[in-house]
């Protein structure tokens, strides 16, 4: 099982001390949230049919070219000119758009937290 890869539906998450971007392929270390972030649609696994792009910066994988160039532009970028609060607003309006390009593509599963599913109803994971 070490060998399947997950990839991320949505970004603007750490796991084990790393931002995640969206579309980014990686590997569970078996933490203790692992099952949740999969339930709840973080994370799916890597099918056999996704053709992978890689980061040219970083040798990082992606499920699809627009995610990676979307991480490049992100991650990769040298903005010597940017002032501190211009790396902020821009960050923020980063952030913004991924928030709502991942409610299109990959809404978060709501109704399969453990209390809805348990029948208790909440939404706390
Ligand atoms: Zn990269």
């Amino acid at each position: 099982m070490a060998d399947v890869k997950f990839a991320a539906k949505r970004g603007g998450f750490q796991y084990a001390g790393r931002d995640i971007d969206r579309g980014q392929v990686f590997e569970l270390v078996g933490a203790r949230n692992d099952e949740k972030l999969e339930r709840l649609g973080f994370i799916a696994k890597v099918k056999k049919t996704d053709r992978l792009s890689e980061c040219g910066g970083c040798q990082t994988l992606f499920t699809s070219d627009g995610e990676r160039d979307s991480h490049f532009k992100h991650r990769h970028t040298a903005r010597p000119w940017e002032s501190p609060e211009e790396r902020t607003l821009r960050e923020e309006k980063h952030a913004e758009r991924e928030e709502k390009i991942a409610n299109e593509t990959a809404p978060l599963r709501l109704d399969r937290t453990k209390a809805i599913l348990s029948g208790k109803g909440g939404i706390t994971a």
